[in-house]
């Protein structure tokens, strides 16, 4: 057996399909899914997978978010898939809806003109998406008991046995975020993102830590480089999200409007937060869980971690520039932080 993440690691009682871990006990912690009624067949494509790898062992429950109320069939559907509770919500409008202080004809104008200029540029609803991940779901009073979540979403698979309990491995390293894919964000949908969190550092540097991780997301200039990781899948403490400094950060870039008059994501949002507002030490890569969203995935090469994985190609270990940023990044003290960003 080896030594593994903290947890002793059983080769043999896993291809015998033993449990390695305690199932006894759970973390405060859910799995959380925002999502349509119309993604029925593609939700329970990825619970069936979460469930067989993993949380049929835990039993952690569900929360499910929608715009609209979840219909029967969606919710006999999804519970058909697991053991575990699910709650179901209907988000009301403070959660859903445009802020009254945008600017409705620049929306318009904005709206029209990045229609075709990237994916999702003419849609509202995939912006309302992009604020309520960014600033809302943390606060809802469906998810106030818990600390950890896990975002889940339709349509993404989970390749790999996880033999321990992630929420756990978070909570006895002090763990705040962890992800499994860091990508490059789409220039054209954040153009004034970096400077308006420029503009909140400088208004607020009492929030910035002796020690941050922005290296790995900060070209030479010291502007962002668009690297990301992808919230389609993250493990959080919520606490983080609750905290004075994260809610002050997204609260000055709601009054700024981009999530509207652009289109900033909760991706390039949850990632500069972290990366400016944590140490390195407390965001963790799950190289081992691999993961497919849309046509990109991960899967692990290292032999104690594939060989629990089953990958359509499994030779293919997708390593983007942003995974490789993430590896070779230095810890930035608060005075090397700010001259970097000539602050
Ligand atoms: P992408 O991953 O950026 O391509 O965006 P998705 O279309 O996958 O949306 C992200 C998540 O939000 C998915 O879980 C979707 O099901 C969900 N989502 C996006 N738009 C809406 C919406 O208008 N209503 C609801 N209920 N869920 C949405
Ligand atoms: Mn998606």
């Amino acid at each position: 057996s080896a030594y593994y993440y903290g947890i002793t690691y059983d080769p043999v009682a896993d291809v015998r399909g033993g449990d390695t871990s305690s199932t006894s006990e759970r973390e405060n912690a859910a799995l959380v899914a925002l999502v349509r009624n119309s993604e029925l067949k593609d939700m329970q494509a990825s619970m069936i997978q979460l469930e067989n790898r993993w949380n049929h062992k835990y039993n952690y429950p569900y929360v499910f978010f929608n715009d609209e109320p979840f219909s029967d069939e969606f919710r006999r559907g999804v519970q058909s898939i697991t053991k575990s509770n699910i709650t179901f919500v209907t988000l009301t409008h403070e959660y859903w809806s445009l802020p009254e202080d945008i600017d409705l004809v620049r929306f318009m104008v904005n709206l029209q003109k990045n229609r075709r200029r990237y994916i999702y540029g003419g849609k509202l609803s995939y912006r309302l998406m992009c604020r309520f991940e960014s600033m809302l779901f943390y606060k809802h009073p469906a998810l106030a008991s818990y600390k950890y979540y896990w975002r889940i979403e339709p349509d993404v698979d989970y390749y790999c046995n996880i033999n321990y309990d992630p929420f756990r491995y978070m909570r006895t390293n002090g763990l705040v975020y962890g992800f499994t894919i860091a990508f490059s964000e789409i220039k054209s949908t954040i153009e004034t993102l970096w400077e308006t969190t420029k503009q909140w550092i400088e208004q607020n540097p009492q929030y910035i830590p002796e020690e941050n991780a922005a290296d790995w997301i900060l070209d030479d200039d010291g502007n962002y480089n668009l690297c990301h990781f992808w919230s389609n899948f993250e493990i959080v403490d919520m606490d983080f999200y609750r905290s004075q400094a994260y809610e002050s950060y997204v609260k000055h870039l709601d009054d700024a409007g981009g999530y509207f008059y652009e289109r900033w994501g909760d991706a390039p949002i949850h990632s500069i937060a972290a990366s400016i507002l944590l140490p390195k030490s407390k965001i963790f890569w799950f190289e081992d869980i691999g993961y497919r969203h849309s046509n990109t995935y991960v899967c692990p090469s290292n032999f104690e971690m594939s060989y629990n994985c089953f990958c359509k190609k499994a030779h293919s270990y997708h390593r983007s520039s942003c995974h490789r940023k993430w590896s070779d990044a230095k810890g930035l003290s608060r005075s090397q932080f700010f001259e970097k960003i000539s602050i």
